[in-house]
């Protein structure tokens, strides 16, 4: 078979298209960490750039013994469309986790995804017209800000400490916004090991938050791949549990606990909500993956998935404290990062006349990758922050990557 070489686009076919597009792409936003994916790939980067779970720690035997299941007891069922709400047999293992985390739903309230980041997207769908407001942390998620951006949303950022989302400011923007007329559609929030920031909303400000959802009836989107991933202190409940199901709109994933590859989330959503999501599921993608529906219902029925998400714990944990360690030895004294007692980020901060974007520049020519702060940010904030994964590389790398960047930072701070 031949390839064509790619045309080369001249500006007069880019004006050619450019006259096509919405007008929504005008304010469209590529995603800070997807834009990255390409040159981290490269073998010779360490790259503490992605959201990476290690998917080589899961055992290559299990991954054949239960395709083989699959092939053999619901080959054309995994081949066939599926009902758009999702499979009743991933519904099971849906329970399962969620109730490992202290929550409980019905099937109704149930709607699986392809991955949590389409949950993002549908309550986008559902919720958001242009200028509509959207309430999240600062810094949020970056991979959120390209979807927000896309269905035109104005998103205020309220800032956070160590024990996640200010609530009391919070409650003064909602305060200034209704004065202005104006009623956010929903509160974004991670509140557990929150991406990037790492830290975990306390448990006094998730009564709140809840609490203050049901006085003003807000929707809340609690976003959740993290809780799972805990390796140290207790656990918190979730603010889905704390809710009710009536104004917590939840999304959780498969991705952290078993494969990102799998491509599965799921949204646990108020009835009314949920069909509106559902339909423009239908719109979006029909259904989800039957194949991995399967694969991942074959997988809960053939063991115990909390060893596998324990042996996680115990290898994520272990390369956390070596990023610490390399932050302490490395950094210069002037920087700051959060202490996460989970999940999969450290949020550092170095003085404030240091541009990561510039730094990640120098940093690649060295072979490390980082997130830059701005990605986080919806007003261009976070200009001397980076966010630092540390879960998809191993100890010694982390270590390098750490020497690497801190030298690259040592450099600007002598300037
Ligand atoms: N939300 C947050 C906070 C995340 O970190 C991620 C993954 N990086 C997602 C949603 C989406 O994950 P997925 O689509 O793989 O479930």
């Amino acid at each position: 078979m031949t390839r064509r070489e790619p045309p080369r686009s001249n500006a007069r076919d880019i004006e050619r298209y450019a006259a096509l597009f919405s007008s929504r792409t005008q304010v469209m936003k590529s995603s800070a960490m997807r834009d990255m994916m390409a040159l981290t790939q490269r073998p010779e980067v360490i790259s503490l750039a992605g959201g990476l779970p290690d998917t080589s720690t899961f055992p290559p035997e299990t991954y054949a013994s239960v395709m083989q299941t699959v092939a053999a007891e619901a080959c054309a069922q995994a081949l066939q469309y599926g009902p758009t709400e999702g499979m009743a047999a991933v519904n099971d293992c849906i329970h399962q986790v969620m109730a490992a985390e202290g929550m409980s739903v019905s099937d109704e309230e149930l709607l699986v995804t392809t991955g949590g980041q389409q949950v993002i997207d549908l309550v986008c769908k559902t919720l958001i017209d242009p200028g509509d407001v959207i309430v999240a942390e600062a810094p949020t998620y970056p991979g959120a800000v390209p979807t927000f951006c896309s269905y035109q949303a104005d998103v205020v950022q309220i800032p956070m400490d160590a024990d996640g989302m200010r609530v009391d400011e919070l409650e003064e923007t909602l305060d200034r916004l209704e004065r202005e007329g104006r009623r956010p559609k929903f509160i974004y929030t991670i509140p557990t090991f929150q991406n990037p920031g790492g830290v975990t909303m306390s448990l006094a400000r998730r009564r709140r938050l809840v609490r203050i959802a049901h006085e003003r009836e807000l929707l809340v989107l609690e976003d959740n791949p993290y809780g799972m991933l805990r390796y140290e202190g207790e656990p918190l409940p979730p603010l889905y549990a704390l809710d009710g199901g009536e104004f917590v709109i939840y999304l959780g994933t498969f991705s952290k606990i078993l494969s990102p590859g799998i491509r599965l989330g799921w949204a646990a959503a108020p009835r009314p909500v949920l069909q509106k999501m559902n339909i423009g599921k239908q719109a979006a993608d029909l259904c989800s993956s039957s194949m991995t529906q399967l694969f991942v219902s074959a997988y809960f029925a053939s063991g115990d998935w909390q060893r596998y998400v324990r042996s996680l714990r115990d290898v994520y944990r272990r390369r956390r404290d070596a990023m610490f360690d390399a932050l302490a030895e490395h950094f210069p004294r002037e920087a700051q990062w959060t202490r996460p007692e989970g999940g999969m980020f450290i949020w550092a901060t170095l003085p404030d006349y240091i541009d990561t974007t510039d730094l990640l520049a120098r940093a690649l020519r060295e072979n490390v990758a980082f997130v830059p702060g701005r990605g986080a940010y919806l007003d261009g904030r976070g200009g001397s922050s980076m966010r630092l994964n540390f879960s998809g590389v191993g100890e010694d790398d982390i270590r390098e990557g750490i020497r690497r960047i801190g030298a690259v930072v040592a450099e600007q701070v002598a300037l």
